[in-house]
Parts: structure tokens; C-alpha cells; sequence
């Protein structure tokens, strides 16, 4: 059994939890997707969650940008958790130690955490060798795409056949280009290496939508330049979901548990 919960998206902070379950009575294996909140923040939506941080298998690192990395380091460090991340990840943190516990990831590699299986593929981002995911226990697979300026071959390529995707629906065009923004971030939020539009959310549900999708969350949502509506009514357009039934990852309080 898959199951994955947000605790909280935007540019103030990404977290999302993956749980996989081999059986009634198994082990499971936890991971942290991102772990851009402050350490007691964490703990507290992992509380909320029913879990502590030491509950935490493995942590996986998209990207160095803020709103990714948080904590990183400090919850390796103190609860000993290995930590995955690109090398270009790691070198645009400075090549911080990790005493042992950073794990690095490649676009392409699988990685087995026992019982869940990754497959971090390249992303065009502003960063240094950004990576997104898809997550699976060997029956269902969950997608995780946020940060990108632009869907490639390659991203969809590496997302077909879902049955649940966590998707960044970052800003409404019109709210963006309306907004107080200098006009180099508009270009940088809006360009091939930025954040994706309702729109170009959309266009990418509606190339991985299938009967078997069974979950839609529009995430890493602009406070200033999004609204959940105008996310689920885009998604919901060119999808069979009715758009009431399309999921927004709050930046506070994430999403419920979703089982894949
Ligand atoms: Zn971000
Ligand atoms: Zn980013």
C-alpha cells in the first residue's frame, strides 16, 4: 500500500510524506520529499501526521532552493537519516558534510529504499541539477512534480501511468502578469526555468490522465499570484475529475493522508 500526505506547499516551505506497506503487520517505509520547513515546524506537522521525525527512513532533496532544503542537514545530522540529493544539489550547498549520510541521487537511477522504489528524473529549474520524482511500491505509482519552468519529453516520459499526482500549479497568468512583482520575477516565475501556470499544469493532466488516476493535488501554489479555485478549475477542464474533487496542497496545512 502507497500512501502520501503534503505537509505544506509553497514557497514557504515543501514537505510531503510517502509511506509504503508491504502487508498487514509489515514495516513501513517512510520518506520526506523535501524538507523545507524549520525543524520544529516539522515536528509539529509530522505530529499531526501521527509520526516524529524519527520515524523517517530517508529524506529526498529536489533541489538547494530554500522552500526545499530547510532542514535538511539538521535532521541528518540529528536523528541520522541518509539524505538524498543530485551532486549538483549537494555542491550548491556548498558541499556540506553530511557525515556520512548523503546518499546522491541521478536522473534516470533508481533508488531501492526496501519496499519503495524511486525514480528521480531532471526537471528544467533554476537550480543546479534539480530532480523531481515518481514513488512506487511495485503495484501503484505516485508523481511528484513541482518546481519547473516547462514539461519536457523527458519529464512526461518518466510520469506516464500514475495513479496519483502531486502537481505545482504555481500562478494564474492574468494574477501574475497584474501582480506588484518587479518585472524580473514575473520573467523568472513565468520563464522556461521557473514555476508551471495553471495552464501549463493543465496541459500536463491532461497528457497523464488516465482511467486509473486516481488522485489530482495541485501544488506549490503562489500566495499572491493563485487561487485553489482557478488551480482546480484549470485541472479539472481537461481532466475527469469534477474540480471539487481536486486536491490543493495548503501551505500550512498540506493534504490529508492519500492513499495512491
Ligand atoms: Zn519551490
Ligand atoms: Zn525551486
Amino acid at each position: 500500500m502507497l500512501k502520501f500526505k503534503s505537509l505544506g506547499s509553497g514557497s514557504s516551505g515543501n514537505a510531503t510524506l510517502v509511506e509504503a506497506t508491504a502487508g498487514p503487520g509489515s514495516t513501513p517505509v517512510r520518506l520526506l520529499v523535501d524538507c523545507g520547513l524549520g525543524i520544529r515546524q516539522l515536528a509539529l506537522r509530522l505530529g499531526e501526521a501521527g509520526l516524529q521525525i524519527e520515524d523517517l527512513d530517508a529524506v529526498f532533496i529536489t533541489h538547494e532552493h530554500g522552500d526545499h532544503i530547510g532542514c535538511a542537514r539538521t535532521v541528518a545530522l540529528r536523528y541520522r537519516i541518509p539524505v538524498w540529493m543530485s551532486q549538483g544539489t549537494h555542491a550548491a550547498i556548498g558541499s556540506a558534510d553530511f557525515e556520512g549520510l548523503l546518499r546522491t541521487a541521478c536522473d534516470g537511477a533508481a533508488i531501492d529504499l526496501g519496499g519503495l522504489q524511486l525514480t528521480p528524473f531532471a526537471v528544467p529549474h533554476d537550480a543546479r541539477e534539480p530532480l523531481q520524482l515518481s514513488c512506487t511500491d511495485g503495484a501503484v505509482k505516485l508523481g511528484v512534480l513541482t518546481d519547473l519552468g516547462h514539461a519536457t519529453a523527458h519529464v512526461m516520459a518518466h510520469l506516464q501511468s500514475c495513479h496519483a499526482l502531486l502537481l505545482e500549479c504555481n500562478h494564474d497568468l492574468e494574477l501574475l502578469a497584474g501582480s506588484a512583482y518587479p518585472d524580473f520575477l514575473k520573467r523568472r516565475v513565468g520563464g522556461q526555468h521557473g514555476h508551471l501556470s495553471n495552464i501549463a499544469a493543465a496541459e500536463i493532466a491532461r497528457a497523464l490522465q488516465h482511467a486509473g488516476l486516481r488522485h489530482l493535488v495541485a501544488a506549490h501554489l503562489s500566495a499572491h499570484n493563485n487561487r485553489p479555485e482557478l488551480a482546480q478549475e484549470a485541472l479539472s477542464q481537461v481532466t475527469h475529475f469534477d474540480k471539487h474533487l481536486i486536491g490543493v496542497a495548503d501551505a500550512r496545512t498540506g493534504t490529508p493522508w492519500l492513499q495512491v
